[in-house]
This record gives structure tokens, sequence and C-alpha cells, in this order.
């Protein structure tokens, strides 16, 4: 069942969410080589609660962390550790955030100093297949339609994008109906409404669709290897169109 929320309840997941934001941009400062992931996780719990907020994935599932960090062919659900970065990673960083009982959910990956061109072409067409998703989310629309978006993107630009992790509904759970595929033909699944509160989250690979679990039964990798980035964002659906509720 897919939950509706009121205007009050956005501006509740609007606050959730501009917390989430805020660790993203903290992220985005810190990256750089030598920092552990571990750091980066030190010090997005720590500004999650010095806003008074919870780490949403910190015990989830017996998630050991607040951030999922996601290096290179890590697509996500990386646990952060004493790895430290290097100059021309890749590190996707996903937080979720919980505040006054709504949740934000957003992700996004960022270069580690110079990038190779694949890298950065893989960031860039990541980051728009979102924007292109947002874009494709409008009141009497179809969920795929967002989906299809993704894949029409990412597939235009030669990238493949991950089947077996979807966005989500968010709201009073992290994780609510219905599912939000980034593939798919369009037109089809529940009409959007005003009210759904979605987590959009492209996931995109440079070699093939397929991923595997590693053997610390959480961090998902590609299979070939290669490169993976994720952006996230968790956007409501107004009269007006869609609007991002992670961001500052
Ligand atoms: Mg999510």
């Amino acid at each position: 069942m897919i939950r509706i929320k009121s205007p009050g309840e956005i501006e509740a997941m609007r606050r959730a969410g501009r917390i989430a934001a805020a660790v993203l941009q903290e992220m985005k400062q810190m990256v750089r080589a030598g920092i552990t992931t571990a750091a980066l996780d030190k010090k997005a719990e720590q500004l999650i609660r010095k806003a008074g907020a919870e780490p949403a994935f910190l015990g989830y599932h017996n998630f050991p962390a607040s951030i999922c960090a996601s290096i290179n062919e890590e697509v996500v659900h990386g646990i952060p550790g004493l790895r430290k970065l290097k100059e021309g990673d890749i590190i996707s960083i996903d937080v979720g955030v919980r505040l006054h009982g709504y949740y934000g959910d957003a992700a996004a990956t960022f270069a580690v100093g110079e990038i190779s061109p694949l890298a950065a072409r893989l960031i860039e067409v990541t980051r728009q297949s979102l924007y292109e998703a947002i874009k494709a989310m409008r009141v009497g629309g179809r969920l795929s339609d967002i989906s299809h978006a993704v894949e029409s993107y990412v597939t235009l630009n030669r990238f493949s994008v991950v089947r077996d992790y979807v966005g989500h509904g968010i709201g009073i759970e992290m994780h609510e109906d219905p599912q939000v595929p980034n593939f798919g033909p369009p037109g089809r699944g529940p009409v959007l409404q005003k009210g759904m509160v979605l987590a959009i989250e492209p996931m995109v690979n440079a070699g093939g669709w397929e991923v595997e679990v590693l053997p610390d039964q959480w961090t998902v990798v590609t299979k070939d290897r290669s490169l993976s980035a994720h952006f996230e964002h968790t956007v409501a659906l107004g009269e007006d169109g869609p609007e991002i509720l992670t961001v500052l």
C-alpha cells in the first residue's frame, strides 16, 4: 500500500531531507586521498546527531554504520572502515536520516582527486539520470515513467542500470511501497498522485548490469568489477510537480 503524505508530513520530511543533504555536502568537502571511510562515517553520525536526528542506517538489519561508503566497483551498501581513499577513486556515499519519525534518504558519488574520463562520465550520466527521472514524475503519470526515464538516459549513454536493487517509497519507514525500479517500459504501475514521496536512486555500471554481494553480506559489487555510481534524492510529488526534499 502506498502511503500518501499530508502537507504537514511533507514538511517533516523536508526537515529530515535537509539534514541528509547537509551531511552529503560535508562528505563532499571531506573526500580526498588518504581519508578513511570510517572517518567519513564518524563525521556523518556527529552531524546527524547534532541536528537532533538519528542515523537511519545504523542498526538497520544490523548494518554497523551511519553511511554506506562504496568505492569504485562497489555499487551500494559498502561498510565504512579503515580503507583509505586513493587518488583516482570514486566513492558513493548514501545517508539516511530519521527526524521525529520521518525519513530522508540521499546519495551521491564523488571523485577522489583527478579521476579517469570514464569515471567522470559515469558520475555525470548517473547524476543526470536521476534528474531525468525526477522530471518524469507528474500527477497522473505512471510509476514506470520514472523507471523508463532512468533506463533510456543511461542506455543512450552506453552504460547499464543495476536491476537487483531499486528505489522505494519513503516516509514513516525508510522503505515503503512502492518499489521504484530504474528500468522498464513507461506507462505501467501505480498512477502517481499528489502526496507520494519516493526515494529515486539510479545505480549505474560502466560495464554490465549484473552485481553480486561480497562475503561480508553487505557490499554489492559489479560482477565484472567495472566502476559503478549511485545518486539518490527523496522526492515529494505536489500538484505542480516534483519537489526534491534532500536539498539544503
Ligand atoms: Mg534509498
